[in-house]
């Protein structure tokens, strides 16, 4: 890069730890990469084990301090400041989004727009944390106390880094908890602006520290590793988490896990076809595909099964395929180099095991487009759930079409896979549409809508796809512990060897 090019990045040069924007001491400065362009848009400064060791020393001296003295009702107005800038900022978070990840516009403001509601339902939580008591007989007094876990790793990914954040961070702050929030190495800038956030709502120095940085031999494992972080709250993939987890044992660590997820999305003959195909392509081409909760195993009744691959070739033309920021754009470009790569190898290990590419598969011929990491939506007819775009996460537009023959069928191949995370159904008939949610092993189920996900509604996987759930007033116990209080009524106890 010229001098010139260098100095119309954006920079980040700071880390922000214990309530400072500091630089980093044993980290650098990585280059935050535009997918639609191919070519570096900001420099990031990034943390190291010395950064991490001084994020942590000061997440515990808050929780030991102001933070872990603070009642619930003062916790909760620091973060419904948090939300009302959040919203006041939600715009400029977009845009740094989709730049960073590529995700479009036109997602990624409603997506943010939104995120202020996580913040603002749990601070009505902050002052509602209680135990309870527990009788036995006049003997004693026992009750339950709710603490904070303590210091909290936050590792973020790179498909939905403000959205992952807050289902952590919400939930962590309510319980009083401390955090190092440590986003993906592809898209670190909105969490530094977030930083900004934490520190103009006022919080007290060290509650949210922020150190971007790399995952292996980088801030990430550092983190997983510190025996002063109580708690690894983990999304990404599953390979990671499994390294995590080996790194966090010898300090046994609690840890929350939201992995990957292969979801059937079912429809049946009876469904509202019309409404069943907006949310089957939509959801599986949404984010360029690069989500946890899509619907890529796309489960269609036999008698309706040419009728719904036409409808999903004829909307697959209907895609716009363009830069992130321009407002008509509907598909950005994948995040990375390596993400295209691996959804075009899989594309063509679709072909090779016989599925039938009906619809895109390539990359877009634009000049416009030509630098960026861009894909068609993709589709694929008479697939079935042995081949690899059905069994593994591809994270790229594309669709596996599988034909299914009535309930029992339907139920085999949506379980049939080593994921759990969530799953769709579209019938008319209310009876069966029960019947089989109840028989679905997936934390989720969407039944006649997709990919409803609201503070309120946990979140999480069965099998593979994680432990934990977020989300909800479950996500706020995970980071919570439970003291039991036994206090004797008569202040004897006997001895026992005076026989
Ligand atoms: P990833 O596992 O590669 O990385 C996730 C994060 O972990 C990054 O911040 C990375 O730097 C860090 N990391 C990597 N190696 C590490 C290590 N050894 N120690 C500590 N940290 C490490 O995942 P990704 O590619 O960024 O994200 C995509 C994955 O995330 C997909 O599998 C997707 O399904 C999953 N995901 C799940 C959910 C959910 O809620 N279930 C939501 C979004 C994404």
């Amino acid at each position: 890069m010229t001098n010139n090019e260098t100095a119309q990045l954006l920079h980040y040069k700071h880390l922000y730890i214990n309530g400072e924007w500091v630089e980093p001491e044993d980290g650098g400065m990585l280059d935050s990469i535009d997918p639609a362009t191919g070519k570096p848009w900001a420099i990031v400064a990034y943390g190291g084990k010395r950064d991490i060791d001084k994020a942590v020393a000061a997440a515990r001296s808050a929780l030991d301090g102001p933070w872990g003295k603070m009642p619930g009702h003062e916790r909760a107005e620091l973060l419904r400041k948090l939300a009302d800038i959040y919203k006041r900022r939600a715009p400029e978070l977009a845009r740094l989004e989709s730049r960073d990840s590529g995700r479009a516009l036109r997602e990624t403001i409603p997506d943010i727009n939104a995120h202020s509601n996580w913040y603002m339902w749990y601070a009505s939580l902050c002052d509602k944390i209680w135990g309870r008591t527990i009788p036995m007989d006049d003997s004693v007094h026992i009750y339950t106390s709710r603490l904070p876990v303590g210091v909290v790793g936050a590792i973020t990914p790179w498909n939905a880094p403000m959205l992952t954040t807050a289902w952590k961070l919400g939930p962590a702050l309510a319980a009083g908890c401390t955090v190092i929030l440590k986003p993906a190495e592809l898209t670190p800038v909105t969490a530094i602006v977030l930083a900004s956030m934490i520190e103009e709502a006022g919080f007290p120095a060290g509650v949210v520290n922020v150190v971007p940085g790399y995952g292996q031999n980088g801030a990430g494992q550092y983190l997983t590793e510190h025996p002063g972080v109580d708690k690894i709250a983990f999304t990404g993939e599953g390979k990671t988490a499994r390294t995590i987890l080996k790194a966090g044992a010898d300090s046994l660590k609690k840890f929350s896990f939201e992995l990957g997820g292969k979801a059937p999305h079912i429809i049946f003959a009876d469904a509202n076809l019309d409404s069943a195909i907006n949310a089957a392509t939509s959801s599986a081409w949404a984010v360029c595909g690069q989500s946890c909760a899509l619907g890529s195993r796309v489960l269609v009744e036999k008698t309706i099964y040419d009728q719904v691959v036409d409808a999903f070739i004829k909307r697959q033309t209907q895609v716009r395929i363009g830069m992130p920021l321009n407002e008509r754009t509907h598909m950005g470009p994948q995040a990375s180099a390596e993400q295209l790569a691996k959804t075009m190898s899989y594309i063509e290990s679709g072909r090779q095991e016989g599925a039938d590419l009906v619809a895109g598969g390539s990359q877009p011929k634009s000049q416009e487009l030509a630098d960026g990491f861009f894909i068609e939506p993709t589709v694929f007819a008479s697939a079935n759930n042995n081949m690899r775009i059905a069994r593994e996460e591809i994270f790229g537009p594309v669709a596996a079409l599988i034909p299914f023959e009535g309930e029992e069928e339907a139920i085999h191949i949506a379980n049939d896979t080593t994921y759990g995370l969530t799953a769709g159904l579209w019938s008319q008939d209310i009876g069966k549409a029960h019947r089989v949610a109840a028989k679905i092993r997936a934390g989720m189920v969407w039944v006649n809508t997709y990919r409803y996900i609201r503070w309120t509604t946990p979140y999480g996987g069965f099998k593979a796809s994680g432990w934990g759930r977020e989300n909800g007033i479950e996500a706020l116990d995970s980071y919570l512990e439970t003291r039991t209080t036994v206090v004797s009524t008569t202040a004897q106890f006997q001895n026992p060897y005076n026989d």
